[in-house]
């Protein structure tokens, strides 16, 4: 059976998340978008884990649904006239670990996602992390744990679980990142490395970048959203054709493609990575961004305030990459790099992406699609034409061949991508109007700017 997959999200008791991170919402909004399979995250959150018992039962071995998906009313957290189904989405047990820790003499600091099919696991896991640090205060706990024992306790306590390294390539709180990681996944998980088979790329990678390192090879790349609000769910995710259930799904990560050569892996959705926060080098409170180039340079100082630069994923993988173009396997996944539907709508009607504007068409959109992803990936441009708009259309098509403008994201700042030149833009605003709703008119526009103007970049001229 055909699935998308999203792996790695955060309930409402993870710090800065919303308030509407429960079960219910999460299940709305994957509906929404068209996910079947979603992390509960947090497991180890004694409150949270109490939630997960109390609402959710086993459907597929390893797999959980809602008891009763309409016990919550979910629908002031959902756009308009929107109406998910809850019913068919399904949870695994995930959780985020902080390690903070030392070894060979510097201080590490690299995230870790954990999965397990039963609640037993679970339990036995989360006791053992209880008498190491505090579970209570953040979902995502942060513990003097190294990274090399969490997978052991893992192991030891729920052999059919299994530990994924988070965002491998963010520079604060990752594996190879540029400020607290290591070079080589057997220099953090030592004699376990083995246990180790796949790696979450993270929003400012994708897997272009990453099969540039050949020691990357025998691991399977997934992506996931890493969401704090469940309007955000689905920002990456995973495509699988395999069996509905954990085992099969935790089996196809493992083991991409099946001995009959029968693709269980198929894709993953991701970002395109200068849209990630970490895509480029900089230092977000003088406004700059370089690539690696500049970085290198001005040997790694802002020229601004002349403090270090938080050196970005892209450097950090050219870095560590010996091959100048990446090298795929036959098990390598489909990647379909998109941007989330409300940011295109948000372009096209000059309006922010969580606007009510926005909303509105969005919910006519999943009215007519049925979820965000049969938008982005499925529909023709010409169902979607007709439907809605040519403006749509033409981005959707644009997306999907990725010919977009790329505007990079830099030391914790978000990056923007773009379909369309400020100048097709302009000639747009007069006709556009998508289910009804207008597009801001440009001299409208230009008042909102100037109330509050958008950071300058000030980016070195190429010679
Ligand atoms: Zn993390
Ligand atoms: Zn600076």
């Amino acid at each position: 059976m055909r699935y998308i997959a999203d792996l790695h999200i955060h309930s409402c008791y993870s710090r800065a998340t919303a308030v509407s991170s429960h079960l219910h919402g999460l299940a709305a909004w994957a509906a929404i978008k068209g996910i079947d399979v979603i992390g509960t995250g947090d497991f180890t959150h004694p409150q949270w884990f109490q939630e997960l018992n109390k609402y959710l039962e086993e459907a597929e071995a390893g797999f959980y649904r809602l008891k009763n998906p309409d016990e919550v009313d979910v629908s002031a957290l959902v756009p308009p006239d929107v109406q998910p189904d809850l019913s068919g989405v399904r949870f695994v047990l995930s959780a985020e670990i902080s390690s903070i820790y030392k070894r060979g003499g510097k201080v590490r600091k690299v995230h870790n996602i954990l999965y397990a099919p039963d609640f037993e696991a679970v339990r036995r896991v989360s006791s053992v992390l209880a008498g190491i640090g505090n579970l209570e205060s953040d979902g995502r706990p942060i513990l003097g744990l190294d990274s090399r024992d969490l997978l052991e306790i893992m192991l030891d306590n729920g052999p059919d679980g299994f530990l994924v390294p988070a965002h491998i390539w963010t520079p604060w709180f990752s594996l190879f990142g540029s400020k607290s990681g290591f070079d080589t996944i057997e220099e953090c998980f030592g004699d376990l490395s083995d246990h180790i088979f796949a790696l979450e790329t993270g929003l400012s990678s994708d897997p272009d970048m990453n099969r540039r390192i050949s020691a990357l090879d025998r691991f399977t790349l997934i992506s996931n959203s890493d969401c704090h609000s469940p309007g955000k769910l689905g920002r990456e995710a995973n495509i699988f054709d395999t069996g509905f259930d954990y085992y099969s799904m935790q089996e196809a990560i493992r083991v991409p493609l099946s001995k009959d050569g029968h693709r269980r892996f198929t894709g993953t959705v991701e970002f395109f990575p200068e849209e990630g926060k970490y895509h480029c080098d900089g230092h977000r409170k003088c406004g700059i961004c370089f690539d690696p180039l500049e970085t290198s340079d001005y040997q790694g100082i802002c020229p601004e305030c002349g403090r270090p630069l938080t050196i970005g994923v892209l450097n950090r993988v050219k870095e560590l990459a010996d091959r100048k173009k990446p090298k795929y396997s036959d098990s390598a996944a489909e990647v379909y790099s998109l941007v989330p539907l409300a940011e295109i709508l948000g372009e096209i009607l000059g309006v922010g992406p969580a606007t009510k504007k926005v909303m509105k068409v969005y919910g006519r959109l999943i009215e007519c699609f049925g979820s965000e992803f049969n938008v982005l990936l499925n529909a023709s441009v010409t169902d979607i034409t007709d439907s809605c708009s040519w403006a749509l259309g033409e981005a959707i098509e644009r997306v999907r061949s990725g010919r977009v403008i790329r505007q990079p994201g830099y030391d914790g700042e978000f990056g923007v991508i773009k379909v369309f030149s400020s100048d097709e833009r302009q000639g747009m605003y007069e006709q556009i109007s998508l289910f009804g709703v207008l597009a801001v008119k440009p001299r409208a526009r230009k008042k909102q700017m100037n109330m509050k103007s958008p950071p300058v970049i000030r980016k070195r001229n190429k010679d």
